[in-house]
């Protein structure tokens, strides 16, 4: 107990003078969920899996839709994806208030290429 009173004394304060010092994560640190929209598929598969239903996948109009604020970061959608275009980013969302909540819902559209005559 001695040396850990000792240790405590002599080393700084734990804390981190945020925003001028931020945290670096672990690389396995699950922050956030990214998608390579050029890779999917639209197949759909991580929007019925999800159990917070917080990604929706729209096959039409090739768009893939999250909602950070439901999104537990449980990785159930990276692990099941078949073209493995998402990730598990290490860094969290910027914190948000409820009135900022639609810019929590991140939302990537593949671009279509005009079909050429
Ligand atoms: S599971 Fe992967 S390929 Fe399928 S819609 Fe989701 S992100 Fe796209
Ligand atoms: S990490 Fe889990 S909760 Fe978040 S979007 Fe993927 S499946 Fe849903």
């Amino acid at each position: 107990m001695t040396k850990t009173v000792t240790k405590n004394l002599l080393s700084g304060p734990a804390t981190l003078m945020y925003p001028k010092k931020k945290r670096t994560f672990a690389a396995i640190t699950r922050g956030r969920v990214e998608v390579d929209i050029d890779r999917c598929i639209f197949c759909g598969l991580c929007g019925r899996r999800c159990p917070t239903y917080a990604i929706k996948v729209t096959k039409d109009c090739k768009e893939w839709q999250i909602d950070r604020l439901k999104c537990c970061s449980c990785n159930l959608c990276v692990e099941i994806c078949p073209v493995k275009c998402l990730s598990m980013e290490n860094q969290y969302s910027p914190a948000l208030t409820l009135a900022e909540k639609a810019a929590a819902i991140y939302t990537s559209r593949k671009k279509v290429e005009a079909s050429g005559t």
